[in-house]
């Protein structure tokens, strides 16, 4: 199997300044086409660390990927010691530096020197063309291995991916074909389904894996299949998926490795239905993540970000009374601001969440992650309480995922 290693270089990096999201991407992305990412590893805009890192990762992969260390500033030392490495000399590249003159005509900015030194490369190296900035990648062979270096980032990286590295790596090797299928289940924990499919898992060949992804509460269940005819591994893992649909029927929300937000679209738009929140505690999360998605505007019309008890009252017509005796975090509080929603946006379903997200605010009756969650159409509410016991941020997500799965099943229980 074909095996990789992505080393990420600068500082930025090792003081978590900038969250390393290349290498995450680029594995993913080298996963997919069948290729092994045995290691990952991060070093300073360091010039023996970074040359430590390339005899340590020329060890163990036979595909060696960098990022970071191009620009045109000083602390960025990866090309100079890229030719020394692979014992070359600067020359200037006619086809970066059109590509750098070219970005600047466009921006329609004058070139500097320094601009200009973006050009230069080692000429023991393929000019790999960055169309999206000024530095270009390189590709270097040496011993049998492959040593590709690509800007930090991360739009740049990525074109140079797409555009050079993927399509190139599976006429260099061997690579199986790799083919998923996934599924979304909701209402049991991991363990509860390992024991629900452990005769399946059992039966599964060994170039078949079954993965749990728990997230939110929920969990994916991934079948992965390996093999060098992509028509036979495509059918197999077919047939298994169908087993496993089966099996999980109960607590399957998807068949497709979809987010929730996708998945109510889908469904609003099949039916013709709009929606709108009414959010308390989540502040616009629901919103928020329902309109992450393209063509939004077909389904969803709305939120009233009712933070405030008097927005509450005002705007979502929550009456006094029940906040008063109930309290904002109640079952009559959220199924009240339901129909305000219905009513005031105008739509045909509506969540409404309220609750205590911490880390402060809690009391013994109400404490710190109890949130209450109601969706409902005009006719109709359906209501749930959740007691999170993670950080504000965890319990925010927890509660938008759930509120999202809880308006899910409403709709098709409706239609
Ligand atoms: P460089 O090529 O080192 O000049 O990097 C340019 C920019 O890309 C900097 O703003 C970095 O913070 C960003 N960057 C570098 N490496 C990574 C990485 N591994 N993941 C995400 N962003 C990065
Ligand atoms: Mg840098």
């Amino acid at each position: 199997m074909a095996t990789a290693s992505i080393i990420t270089i600068g500082d930025e990096l090792l003081i978590g300044q900038t969250i390393d999201t290349n290498s995450a991407w680029m594995a993913q992305q080298l996963n997919k086409i069948g290729v092994w990412v045995k290691r990952r590893v991060a070093v300073g805009d360091v010039w023996d660390e970074i040359w430590t890192a390339l005899d340590e990762e020329s060890n163990h992969s036979q595909i060696i990927l960098i990022t970071g260390g191009l620009g045109p500033t000083a602390d960025d030392i990866t090309k100079p010691l890229l030719c020394d490495y692979f014992g070359g000399k600067m020359i200037v590249s006619d086809a970066a530096l059109q590509n750098v003159k070219d970005i600047f005509t466009k921006l329609n900015r004058p070139i500097i020197e320094r601009n200009l030194k973006q050009a230069e490369v080692p000429d023991v190296c393929t000019v790999l063309n960055n169309r999206r900035g000024t530095a270009p990648g390189m590709w270097f062979n040496k011993d049998g291995k492959i040593y590709v270096s690509m800007p930090g980032v991360p739009n740049e990286m990525k074109g140079i991916m797409l555009d050079y590295v993927l399509p190139q790596l599976p006429a260099l090797f061997n690579l199986p074909i790799v083919y998923h299928q996934t599924l979304l289940t909701a209402g049991q924990g991991e363990s509860f389904l390992a024991e629900m499919i452990k005769d399946f898992e059992e039966a599964l060949p060994g170039y078949i894996k079954l993965a749990y992804l728990p997230n939110y509460g929920m969990v994916r269940l991934r079948l992965t299949g390996r093999g060098a005819d992509k028509v036979a591994i495509a059918k197999e893992v077919n047939e298994k998926f169908l087993i496993l649909k089966l099996l999980v029927k109960e607590y399957m929300v998807t068949d497709t490795d979809e987010p929730m937000e996708l998945i109510i679209g889908k469904i609003l738009r099949d039916h013709n239905k709009t929606m709108g929140t009414a959010e308390s505690c989540t502040g616009g999360a629901i919103a928020s993540l329902i309109t992450s998605i393209p063509g939004s505007s077909n389904y969803f019309k709305g939120s009233i970000v009712s933070y405030a008890n008097d927005v509450k009252e005002n705007l979502l017509l929550v009456s006094a009374d029940t906040l008063k005796t109930t309290g904002a975090v109640s079952e009559e509080t959220v199924t009240q601001m339901v129909k305000g929603a219905i009513n005031n946006l105008g739509v045909d379903y509506a969540v409404a969440t309220s609750g205590i997200l911490g880390p402060g605010g809690g009391t013994p009756e109400k404490p710190v992650g109890m949130v209450w969650v109601a969706v409902g159409n005009k006719e109709k509410t359906v209501t749930q309480k959740f007691q999170w016991r993670f950080d504000r941020q965890r319990n925010t997500d927890l509660t938008v995922q759930n509120a999202l799965n809880m308006l899910r099943k409403f709709i098709l229980l409706e239609q």
